[in-house]
């Protein structure tokens, strides 16, 4: 439990600390996300911690793989699964790593389902949606 300040009010809220992606990769699902700056890209964003907290899974940071921080790299190298979730058809999670030579194992095109919108205003339901078709699509 964490006090956290907010304006004049005070709550309390629960802090979730999540696993080093390091320490887990070769036995976990790890997720790669588009955080794309339109609705698809927040959607990717929201589903790939939605199935963290769901226990499916670690997001990771897919920007580091792409400036090549070794650390980041070798997770994805060794990950049990790699779990890719792009915003559109331009695939930038799925190319960060293929640029590293990093096996994918599932990747989905958000805008196959949801039309694209310049916003950042999505619903809880759709990134619910998202998070439950990729548990049933790469079997997690
Ligand atoms: S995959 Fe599409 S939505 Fe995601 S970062 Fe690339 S261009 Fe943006």
């Amino acid at each position: 439990m964490m006090k956290v300040e907010q304006g004049k009010a005070e709550r309390i809220t629960e802090v979730r600390i999540l696993d080093c992606c390091h320490n887990v990769a070769e036995d976990e699902n790890m997720i790669w996300v588009c955080s794309g700056a339109v609705n698809v890209g927040e959607i990717a964003h929201k589903a790939g911690n939605l199935l963290t907290y769901m226990g499916k899974g670690r997001t990771c940071c897919t920007a580091a793989v792409a400036t090549g921080s070794e650390a980041h790299v070798k997770i994805a190298l060794k990950a049990k699964k790699n779990i890719v979730i792009n915003g559109c058809g331009l695939r930038c999670a799925s190319k960060i790593l293929e640029h590293v030579g990093a096996r994918i194992d599932y990747e989905i095109v958000l805008t196959n389902d949801i039309p694209m919108v310049l916003t950042f205003d999505v619903s809880d339901d759709d990134v619910k949606k998202v998070a439950e078709k990729i548990v049933e699509e790469a079997k997690l």
